[in-house]
């Protein structure tokens, strides 16, 4: 893994912060000591896996590919990473990303875009860009990433690798900073299936230093992974518009429905009503959201404080001026203005209405059916600089994504095979709330 990240790491930049090889090594002769000595060890145990620069890792540098976190050392440790530690998994460094994990390509990071492995002309989708890479890439064994409208599943069908978004409340958010509070997600990306059951057993479960994290006991994702798929019923969205799709895609995605079917499962038509308004209702709440959370970045809390500041209002103003970059502060200024009086009502209120819609039509399909099948992105992985000057045909690529988090279910991307340019292909499975263990299997099944 070492080797593989001197190699790749020139071109790729899937790294914001590497700790040392001399370090890892240490770490892995541990490790190895501890097997050797026939002491008990986790499965996880001198693993080498890289954490997304989201996640606080105490006495590492945490940067959220923003400019206005330069200097920031993390004083403490998030939830999901201190699993990792008791689990005695090796780090292997802080991996690149959108800024604050808004973006679907890894080009809005204040340290450069981060290249596709498979194809270095082209992205590996985002915002969890450098974890999908450095997976991909062999520079990691595995990788934490976030989600909060797409951004573990699509990286993850960028790069052919697996990566699955837990149910909201799933894995607690503590010490993640936060983008879109009530979105917002960790997960693993890995090589397998088997590989993110086990780093989600470990990472999920009850946190009391999260209000919003489920009261659920240790989740067994592991044991029935190997269970198989048989009577299982599922489903298709009847009107999603496929035609948004590539046409390989398109194709894919009907060659994988039928692989079901011929598998003795039973596929059953949906309808969502309004999916077609899932973009619009994620942007108006996301955009809300962040413009809330950011307000945290004044410029004497954390990192960046300008140096032309004379008076207290100069230091808010310049220090977001020179900290943020241009996709952050076009969201905060998306978000102020939907949650300013006057346009609350016609806005945010009326996308949070949309969103109850949405999580009451989910909870009616999945009493009926077990999984839902979708394309992950409606686009193959595509070329550097292809779509910055245009963020709207950014964000309609998040098409098939958004609707999950807004949901609140968990979902999946699993590879399907290559494009003819040799360009990973990917299917999205959906579960319902809690069904974690239902749709890894399926995954695994599927892979
Ligand atoms: N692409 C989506 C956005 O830009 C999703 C990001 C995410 O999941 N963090 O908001």
């Amino acid at each position: 893994v070492m080797n593989r990240r001197r190699a790749t790491e020139p071109v790729l930049n899937a790294y914001i912060h590497q700790i040392p090889d001399e370090v890892c090594l240490e770490q892995a002769d541990c490790a190895d000591d501890k097997l050797r000595r026939g002491e008990p060890v986790h499965i996880l145990e001198g693993m080498p896996i890289g954490v997304k620069d989201i996640f606080n890792v105490i006495g590492t540098p945490l940067t959220c590919a923003s400019k206005i976190l330069t200097g920031y050392v993390s004083p403490y440790e998030s939830t999901v990473t201190s699993r990792l530690k008791d689990a005695g998994y090796l780090m292997t460094g802080k991996l690149n990303m959108d800024e604050f994990a808004m973006g679907s390509s890894t080009e809005n990071s204040a340290y450069g875009a981060v290249r596709n492995p498979w194809d270095t002309d082209r992205v590996p989708g985002g915002s969890s860009g450098g974890s999908a890479a450095a997976v991909a890439a062999g520079s990691c064994l595995a990788a934490l990433g976030t989600d909060t409208g797409g951004s573990i599943r699509q990286p993850a069908m960028f790069t052919g690798t697996f990566g699955i978004k837990p149910t909201y409340g799933f894995c607690s958010r503590y010490g993640m900073s936060a983008f879109a509070s009530s979105f917002d997600q960790a997960g693993p990306i890995t090589k397998d299936v088997e590989d993110s059951a086990v780093i989600l057993q470990q990472i999920g479960g009850f946190d009391e230093r999260d209000s919003t994290s489920l009261n659920i006991g240790k989740p067994d994702l592991v044991s029935g992974l190997k269970q198989g798929i048989e009577g299982m019923r599922v489903g298709v969205i009847q009107n999603l518009d496929l035609s948004v799709c590539d046409e390989e895609i398109r194709q894919n995605f009907e060659q994988s429905v039928d692989l079901f079917r011929k598998n003795g499962c039973q596929i059953v038509s949906v309808n969502i009503e309004h999916i077609q308004h899932s973009i619009a209702v994620y942007y108006i709440i996301a955009c809300s959201e962040a413009s809330s959370n950011l307000g945290r970045y004044d410029g004497i809390r954390y990192g960046h404080r300008s140096p032309a500041a004379a008076k207290i209002g100069d230091v808010f103003r310049l220090s977001r001026d020179e900290g943020f970059g241009n996709e952050v502060k076009l969201r905060i200024l998306l978000g102020t203005f939907a949650l300013s009086s006057g346009y609350y009502d016609a806005y945010y209120s009326k996308a949070k209405k949309i969103q109850s819609m949405y999580r009451r039509q989910f909870q009616q399909i999945f009493s009926d059916i077990d999984i839902l099948l979708t394309p992950v992105s409606p686009v193959r992985p595509f070329k550097l600089n292809e779509k910055m000057d245009d963020p709207l045909q950014m964000y309609l690529a998040d098409v098939f994504t958004v609707i999950v988090n807004l949901a609140g279910i968990p979902a999946a991307s699993v590879p399907s095979g290559f494009s003819a340019q040799k360009l990973p292909l990917g299917i999205q499975l959906m579960a319902g709330h809690l069904k974690e263990a239902d749709l890894l299997r399926t995954a695994y099944w599927f892979e």
